[in-house]
């Protein structure tokens, strides 16, 4: 045991005065000040706009933009999520984005993700911030080198952090006539609460709740941590498709984050915005469904029926799958053509552009095909589960 503490490499005394003192502190001042002086509705709005504004530069700037490269933004966009971002005191984008990567590639690996929930609730929540466990490499992230506002941040992170978790707080203070108040709810309280949510995508989503996508890692969706993570929470999906600037995939999924890039997009302040295809995201999902039901079969006996039923659904999948693919080929080639025809002339191009219109259609259809599988295999996993069950 005492061979495995020194182990451990050793506290970063900021950090520890950060992530555990200043929570410490204010767990006592807080409420001490709200009892004795009390807080104004302006202080309380204040610290509500501030953790908003820091909570989306990290999800929607940090994570989708920069990490993810989900979609592009004008530069504006850049340096407010930049300063915002500075504002939520977790680290600059070079090394918030660098470790984010690894996380990615690497995945419950212990030795390699730098926050791997499989080494536990603590660790991946808080632990590795408060220890030296990983140095800097950014050889994962020359893009956002290249980024001025991104290069700029990074020099200047320490003198931001500071302007936005002291600065601005003390001058709001100075301007509602309530110094140490503004500074308690709107710095340190604001903060503190921003450090746990967003550390709860670490922790939490890969402890708690669904795996509808795939098994293959420890990342879940989970509604409740979604609006408590700017929509952050539906990180099952995330994870197989992390290009995509939604985490939140369908319209009614609380994902602030997705309706502000799409906000954005609107007024010319995002472009390029990445959507994985329907027909995708329904592939994911049957066949983690095909997974999960031969799973549940192995433990039941007998059940041919069942069996039989199943790999029957199987192999429609795999045929619709097959023709998704053809016509993947045939779009691209008809593009292809297109892009030729743009060169020969408008007349032909839209000819083409009619004879292309099945395609769309064909994949319409296919899309439907495998919705309703989906029900049927549900159907089938709900029979397998009663066997199962009864047996
Ligand atoms: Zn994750
Ligand atoms: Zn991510």
């Amino acid at each position: 045991m005492r061979q495995q503490q020194t182990d451990k490499p050793p506290l970063i005394k900021l950090n520890v005065a950060l992530f555990v003192g200043l929570p410490i502190l204010a767990l006592v001042l807080v409420p001490y000040w709200g009892l004795t002086v009390g807080y104004s509705a302006s202080q309380w709005i204040l610290a509500v706009v501030f953790l908003y504004l820091n909570g989306l530069s990290i999800t929607a700037g940090y994570h989708r933009l920069w990490a993810h490269k989900a979609y592009s933004a004008h530069p504006a966009l850049r340096w407010f999520f930049a300063i915002w971002g500075a504002g939520a005191l977790q680290n600059s984008i070079f090394i918030w984005t660098s470790d984010h990567r690894r996380h990615h590639r690497h995945v419950d690996d212990n030795a390699a993700d730098p926050y791997s929930a499989k080494r536990g609730f603590w660790y991946s929540h808080i632990g590795w911030i408060l220890r030296a466990y990983n140095s800097n490499d950014f050889s994962n992230i020359p893009d956002i080198q290249r980024d001025p506002v991104a290069q700029f941040q990074h020099t200047h992170y320490v003198a931001l952090a500071i302007l936005m978790n002291l600065g601005l707080p003390l001058l709001l203070g100075v301007m509602l006539g309530d110094v140490i108040g503004t500074l308690l709810l709107v710095g340190a309280a604001r903060l503190i609460v921003n450090h746990h949510v967003t550390f709860f995508i670490n922790s939490l989503a890969h402890i708690w709740g669904r795996q509808p996508y795939t098994q293959e890692n420890t990342a879940r969706d989970n509604d409740l941590l979604a609006f408590l993570t700017y929509g952050e929470g539906y990180h099952n999906y995330h994870h197989i498709f992390q290009t995509d600037y939604r985490n939140g995939v369908r319209w009614w999924q609380w994902d602030p984050t997705k309706w502000l890039i799409y906000g954005c997009s609107k007024i010319g302040l995002a472009s390029n915005l990445v959507r994985i295809s329907d027909f995708k995201i329904q592939r994911a999902l049957l066949s983690n469904q095909f997974e999960k039901a031969r799973e549940r079969l192995e433990l039941v006996a007998g059940a041919e029926r069942l069996r039989a039923l199943l790999e029957q659904e199987y192999e429609l999948f795999t045929q619709a799958v097959g023709k998704w693919t053809s016509l993947q080929s045939e779009r691209y080639e008809k593009s292809k053509e297109r892009l030729g025809d743009v060169i020969d002339g408008h007349r032909q191009q839209l000819q083409l552009r009619w004879e292309n219109a099945p395609v769309a259609v064909r994949l319409k259809q296919l899309e439907k095909a495998l919705a309703v599988q989906r029900k049927r295999v549900q159907l089938l996993t709900e029979q397998i589960t009663m066997q199962m069950q009864s047996a």
